[in-house]
């Protein structure tokens, strides 16, 4: 198989290993599709005479990476044919005037999903603001109810965005992930803990190392599959990878270039890891554009369930 060619695409190459190198798995490419079959659905939501679904996302201050993040999430949604509502609020915005706003959004029909750009301002208890977000609305699946759905294994609970999309990826050249060695580099609610019981429920031996893992080198290695979100850029070397492992990079950080330009890395350096994985995401192109998809997913299950309900 030729060297960049798209993992995803062809069944043949499922749980293949190349000798000549990784193979990439393209992100960009999986979220488009995502997008496009979220689309005709939404049309058929339509045709069946269903309002269209609509997504609210909430961003507090003006953080320059949040703001693109909550664009792009915007344009995205337009483009799977869904209505968008921006909510931008000052830097000085209080925990309680950000909770009368997720009130009101709770109760607007129009709103099925709502998405509270992180990180907040040091004033504002994250947990809180995600907590208050009705379970059926809340498509991060950050909240206590839907932490504690996956925690238990239950069907109806909504997984948040990215371990979704690392998922998506990994199903993407995993037909069968049983008993594979997963290793989740990072602990964190958004990434690390739900990505490892996603991967419990895959049926894989499932390892978390974090900030305080003593030779962490020794856990990577045994990986069969590594995914990595800890924002400490090209953190993972070549020799913490083992030959043939499906690598999935979550990290992003913008690093300057000696010209004075800058450039966006992943939590991998790319350049060495490639020669000795199976499988590996690119950044950007990998787990980002993912991310969004798994969001206007979750929007249109929002209200397709919601639909259900009425009905
Ligand atoms: P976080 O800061 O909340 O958590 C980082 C985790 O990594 C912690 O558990 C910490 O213990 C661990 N860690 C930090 N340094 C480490 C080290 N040297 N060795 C081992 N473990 C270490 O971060 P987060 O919210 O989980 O995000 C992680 C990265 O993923 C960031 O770069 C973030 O921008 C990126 N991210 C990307 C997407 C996407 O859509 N692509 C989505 C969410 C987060």
């Amino acid at each position: 198989m030729g060297f960049w060619e798209f993992a995803y695409m062809t069944e043949s190459s499922r749980n293949a290993v190349s000798v000549e190198g990784a193979q990439l798995i393209d992100g960009k490419a999986m979220a488009a599709q995502m997008t496009d079959d979220i689309r005709q659905q939404v049309e058929k939501l339509v045709e069946q005479g269903h309002e269209l679904p609509g997504l609210a996302v909430v961003l507090v201050g003006n953080d320059p990476a949040s703001e693109v993040y909550v664009k792009n999430k915007a344009i995205q949604t337009h483009r799977a044919g869904m209505k968008s509502f921006m909510h931008m609020m000052p830097e000085s915005t209080s925990q309680e005037e950000l909770l009368t706003l997720i009130d009101e959004l709770n109760a607007n029909p129009k709103v099925n999903g709502i998405l509270v750009q992180l990180p907040l301002p040091a004033q504002i208890d994250p947990i809180v603001v995600t907590n208050a977000i009705k379970p059926e609305k809340d498509v991060d699946g950050l909240g206590e109810v839907n932490t504690g759905r996956l925690a238990l294994g239950m069907k109806n609970g909504i997984v948040p965005c990215t371990p979704l999309g690392c998922l998506k990826l990994l199903q993407s050249v995993h037909k069968d992930m049983t008993g594979l060695h997963a290793v989740v580099v990072g602990a964190s609610n958004l990434v690390g803990k739900p990505m490892a019981q996603l991967l419990l429920k895959e049926n894989c031996t499932v390892s978390v190392a974090h900030i305080h893992t003593r030779n962490i080198e020794e856990i990577t290695r045994q990986a069969d599959i590594l995914v990595v979100a800890t924002g400490k850029a090209e953190l993972v070397k070549a020799n913490w990878v083992k030959p043939g492992a499906t690598v999935i990079d979550v990290g992003i950080t913008r690093l300057k270039t000696a010209e004075g330009k800058s450039r966006l890395v992943g939590d991998v350096d790319f350049e060495a890891v490639r020669h000795v994985a199976g499988y590996i995401t690119p950044v950007p192109g990998g787990v980002g554009p993912m991310t969004i998809a798994c969001l206007l997913h979750n929007t249109f299950q929002a209200a397709r369930s919601e639909v259900n309900l009425s009905e």
